[in-house]
């Protein structure tokens, strides 16, 4: 259990639950929404909750896989596509599960949608359509991170929660009950996202390569410059490169670190060396790569520009 989220596991709130058609969650990455509403649709799904109010784990309904589960779809973006977004051929294919939902309480359906914030605009309209004339006993969740990114017209018929951050000590203790004890180390980097720790505890390797890297500031050879530095995609990498570019420029500028405390003398050391202006620029610029991460360019070309870019940062 994830306790910045307490209140949505009361039973009250699963009590509420199914008496609003639509529920849109507003979440950060890296801190857990997405196993939160696993848990909460399954709680949903069990047929004799434990006493705590969990699903039990044992009866019929929880023995399917929960992306399997007869009375749920889940729609995540496809990512064969090379824009990641959710289709309207995805939405359509709800259609003839929607309609399989019959007036009796047992027969409800749920629908999960992970990825709402990259809809596209044929999708988003086509699942209004859904919205508008809910069916009965159909139940919509939908999970984004930024709520512009959502139809006013969808807002406006959702029941909107916005999903609290954990504080540091949740996350640490979080992590530490968990037993991931490796992802502890990296909690400031992952800007107190407690899954985004464990995520780069897990991508260690690659994220030693790139901080090697660019703690050579301009002396490092293109050479070295790869693919492997993309082992866990591009947005891994620029989103590293950006707290790296950030905590330069705080350093240089208010001698504060906020992601790479645990290597204060080497970011010391390379500060000095740096146009602060040239640094705000490419920081700038980074924001730029960052949203053409999930779209066709060329990666390795998209690197290879980045780190000619890093280089002339420095003085
Ligand atoms: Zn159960």
């Amino acid at each position: 259990m994830m306790p910045w989220y307490q209140s949505f596991y009361e039973p009250a709130f699963a009590k509420t639950f199914l008496a609003t058609q639509t529920h849109l969650f507003i979440s950060q990455d890296g801190e857990g929404s997405e196993h939160l509403i696993e848990n909460l649709l399954r709680n949903t799904l069990c047929e004799q909750l434990n006493t705590h109010g969990q699903a039990c784990g044992h009866c019929k309904s929880c023995e399917y896989s929960f992306v399997e589960h007869p009375k749920l779809r889940v729609i995540e973006k496809n990512p064969e596509l090379k824009t990641a977004v959710v289709t309207i051929e995805q939405i359509r294919e709800l259609s003839s599960f929607i309609e399989l939902a019959s007036s009796s309480q047992e027969d409800y359906k749920l629908i999960y949608i992970k990825d709402a914030d990259v809809l596209s605009t044929s999708a988003a309209n086509a699942l209004l359509k859904n919205l508008e004339e809910p069916p009965t006993n159909t139940f919509f969740i939908l999970n984004s991170k930024n709520l512009h990114k959502i139809l006013p017209t969808i807002r406006s018929r959702s029941s909107i929660h916005f999903l609290p951050s954990p504080t540091r000590e949740q996350s640490l203790r979080y992590l530490e009950q968990e037993g991931h004890q490796q992802a502890i180390q990296f909690i400031d980097l992952s800007g107190n996202k407690p899954f985004f720790a464990i995520q780069l505890a897990n991508d260690h390797e690659v994220l030693n390569s790139i901080v090697t890297l660019l703690m050579k500031g301009k002396s490092f050879d293109m050479m070295h410059v790869n693919d492997t530095l993309l082992a866990s995609g591009l947005g891994f990498f620029i989103e590293i490169m950006q707290k790296w570019i950030f905590d330069l420029s705080s350093y240089t500028e208010f001698k504060q670190l906020h992601y790479f405390t645990n290597i204060k003398d080497k970011i010391e050391q390379i500060s000095k060396t740096l146009s602060y202006k040239e640094t705000l620029n490419f920081y700038k610029k980074l924001n730029e790569y960052a949203r053409l991460a999930d779209t066709p360019i060329n990666k390795s070309m998209a690197l290879d520009a980045m780190m000619i870019d890093y280089k002339r940062i420095f003085n």
